[in-house]
């Protein structure tokens, strides 16, 4: 049994906060993994600039909503979905994920919290557990599932290490470099023809 596991921003949805950045004039925010590999100096140092811009849940996720999936985004998945299980692991948080996942059909999706106070600014996230993408795909492992894991950013590197077979989807040059054992894709065809090929090697 063979399931793959898909990152979520950068993959099958724009940079959630990149996006939002840019709609919010606030510059600042574009900082990603792609820059900080440290997740939680740079949730903290995005929670912080969102305080002191005054902003909430209600406004990110309004933007959220029209943002929509990459072109060809559901089209992929959809087509994915026919053949294998897939299962989407990501860093971002379900209060900002859930518009665009409708607009993909509902995926299953792993990823973590946030939590907002009653005025609705975002006070705190949590993460469900550290290093969770790597670890969901270790007990996959553990269930008998030959795993295929896809992603473009520093955060899923663990991911792919611990996969049968690990593949990188529109990376940074950085990251190629650096991770020169996965395997490259550009475009969703490219992706999806990897996911085969490893389908029938792992
Ligand atoms: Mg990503």
């Amino acid at each position: 049994m063979q399931l793959v596991c898909l990152d979520l921003e950068g993959v099958l949805v724009p940079e959630i906060w990149i996006e939002f950045a840019e709609r919010a004039g606030i510059p600042e925010l574009r900082r990603t993994t792609r820059d900080e590999p440290d997740y939680d100096k740079l949730m903290k140092y995005r929670l912080g600039l969102l305080s002191q811009h005054q902003l909430g849940l209600p406004d990110i996720q309004q933007v959220i909503a029209d943002m929509g999936p990459l072109p060809g985004a559901k089209e992929f998945l959809d087509d994915l979905r026919q053949d294998f299980q897939v299962v989407i692991l990501s860093d971002t948080f379900y209060e900002f994920a859930m518009p665009l996942m409708r607009q993909l059909g509902m995926p299953t999706l792993f990823c973590h919290k946030l939590e907002a106070n009653a005025e609705g600014f975002l006070v705190d996230y949590h993460l469900r557990m550290p290093n969770q993408k790597r670890e969901a795909v270790k007990r996959f492992k553990e269930l008998n599932f030959k795993v295929i894991a896809g992603g473009d950013s520093y955060n899923d590197t663990a991911m792919l290490a611990e996969a049968h077979a690990g593949i990188l989807f529109h990376a940074p040059e950085n990251v190629i470099r650096e991770f020169p054992q996965f395997k490259v894709t550009d475009t969703y065809a490219e992706l999806r023809a990897a996911i085969d090929e490893a389908s029938a090697r792992i």
